[in-house]
């Protein structure tokens, strides 16, 4: 395989497995009473990440506690929030 076709296969594997969340917004807090400053809710149970493009590295939750994001990847395996699509995945 050359070099565009397998970052081409990156890419498609990565959007892929992106697809999978369901955006409960659990990573980011939403049930935790001080979720990232940066998570919008959309609709009932839905969320989004504002800054979701460059979001990597240290945020702040709504009471000011700095904190790193991180790919969702890096918590696995065993990730806290149990009902993620992506637990033991
Ligand atoms: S910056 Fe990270 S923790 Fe904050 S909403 Fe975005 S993805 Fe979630
Ligand atoms: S906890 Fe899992 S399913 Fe929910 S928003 Fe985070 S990555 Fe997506």
């Amino acid at each position: 395989m050359d070099e565009i076709a397998y970052l081409r296969k990156q890419k498609q594997e990565q959007e892929e497995y992106e697809a999978l969340c369901r955006r409960c917004g659990a990573c980011c807090g939403a049930y935790s009473g001080d979720p990232c400053v940066n998570l919008e809710q959309e609709s009932a149970g839905k969320y989004r990440c504002a800054v979701y493009e460059t979001r990597i590295g240290m945020q702040k939750t709504v009471s000011g506690k700095n904190f790193a994001c991180v790919p969702i990847r890096d918590l696995r395996p065993n990730l806290p929030f149990k009902d993620c699509v992506y637990y033991e995945k």
